[in-house]
């Protein structure tokens, strides 16, 4: 990796910066579930450890540059200081005056903790004078924040751009990432299974393309699957398709083909009449009548699926089979999901939806070799490119 870790640099008697992801979903001042900042708690814990003073940092929702009382960090700053038995100072007032004194006065058994940085513009539209404030009195900035890496935002690329890289770092979950991302791509064992399914065709075709310079087989689930389907002239009925799909879909059937990667499609489905949580749910062949939509694949699809995981080396798992989120259509996510838990080879499951039928679904998460934090960030990195968060780290 040609960027540094926390061990790797010096914190002994220094001030630290460090970017964390506590982007933790909230109801009423409560947070509903705390994984991102238990996640985030080895690096925390360390730097805190070795450092002289730290000051945390992290963003919360898209209140879009002004404060928004229910997207305050306040909430997760009680939690820190709970989980790291410690003293939060929590300032809020880093625009108007710099930490900086602040930071000096620290005891040793307190930290501080800043108000959402996306309280303002200047965050995201990487400003100089919030970068000019975060700055000021930090000798180390360090970054864990995965799942914000591909946004050039100050406390992303801003501050470690002004500084010289022995004085920056990531922390472990970034390092963890890197790790198993990278060797997905430059190490991956043949044959290599690329799963994909979700909504749309168009928000995942950047990725797919890239795969599939590097994957043996393709397996297509969710509502993307129809896509295929229908260009295949087979009727999909109601199902979730868009006329501008049909030349993506060519694109990546013509790629594949080229590369001698083998494309699965469904070859049955779960379809039901209306679009609901509690719709009727139907078996339907590879042929789905025109009253209904296909909302999960159905069992020789899994079988199909599953045999392919199964005897692959490596497997790369983004996006949902079905509607997972509706009891009756989460069978054939659930079931892939736990072929690729059971597969022997490299497991690498891409964040965002898949992450949560992981946890949803009630699978063994420590079954899989990698469990990606990042859904967005993950899939820009395996599309080769250089995230900005990790651009920054680097020189
Ligand atoms: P994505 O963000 O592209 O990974 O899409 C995830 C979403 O796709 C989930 O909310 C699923 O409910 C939805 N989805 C998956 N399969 C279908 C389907 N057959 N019809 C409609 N929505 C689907």
């Amino acid at each position: 990796m040609k960027i540094n870790s926390i061990e790797e640099i010096n914190l002994k008697n220094q001030f630290v910066f460090l970017r964390l992801d506590l982007n933790v979903p909230l109801k009423n001042g409560q947070i509903t579930d705390d994984s991102r900042i238990r996640a985030a708690l080895p690096t925390l814990k360390y730097v805190l450890d070795h450092a002289k003073g730290v000051v945390v940092a992290s963003h919360l929702g898209r209140p879009k540059g002004k404060p928004v009382g229910d997207m305050s960090l306040e909430p997760v700053a009680a939690e820190l200081a709970e989980l790291t038995g410690k003293e939060v100072v929590f300032y809020s007032e880093y625009m108007q005056e710099s930490y900086d004194q602040l930071l000096r006065s620290l005891k040793s058994n307190q930290f501080i903790v800043l108000e959402n940085l996306r309280f303002h513009p200047e965050e995201e539209a990487n400003g100089d004078k919030l970068t000019e404030k975060l700055l000021k009195g930090i000798d180390v900035y360090v970054n864990d924040a995965f799942g914000t890496l591909h946004r050039a935002h100050a406390s992303i690329s801003g501050v470690p751009d002004k500084l010289p890289k022995a004085r920056k770092a990531c922390g472990f979950l970034v390092r963890d990432e890197v790790d198993a991302l990278s060797s997905l791509q430059k190490k991956s064992q043949a044959p290599y299974t690329v799963v994909i399914g979700g909504a749309k065709v168009k928000d995942k075709i950047q990725i797919i393309l890239e795969l599939i310079t590097q994957c043996n087989h393709l397996i297509i689930g969710g509502a993307m699957a129809y896509s295929f389907l229908k260009f295949q002239g087979h009727s999909v009925g109601k199902s979730m398709v868009s006329d501008e799909q049909s030349e993506l879909v060519k694109m990546i059937l013509e790629n594949a083909e080229k590369r001698k990667v083998t494309v699965h499609t469904p070859i049955d489905h779960i379809g039901a009449e209306q679009f609901a949580a509690d719709a009727q749910p139907v078996n339907c062949e590879l042929d789905i009548p025109s009253h209904l939509m296909g909302l999960d694949i159905g069992p020789k699809s899994v079988e199909l699926f599953s045999q392919v995981i199964q005897s692959s080396k490596t497997v790369f798992w983004n996006g949902p089979m079905g509607v997972f989120e509706w009891d009756n259509f989460s069978h054939g996510t659930k079931a892939v999901a736990e072929a690729i838990s059971l597969c022997k080879g490299t497991t690498v499951v891409g964040g965002g939806d898949s992450a949560a039928a992981i946890n949803q679904l009630g699978i063994d998460t420590s079954l899989f070799s990698h469990i990606s934090t990042g859904g967005g960030a993950s899939l820009e990195y395996l599309e080769g490119k250089v995230l900005p968060g990790i651009r920054s780290l680097e020189n």
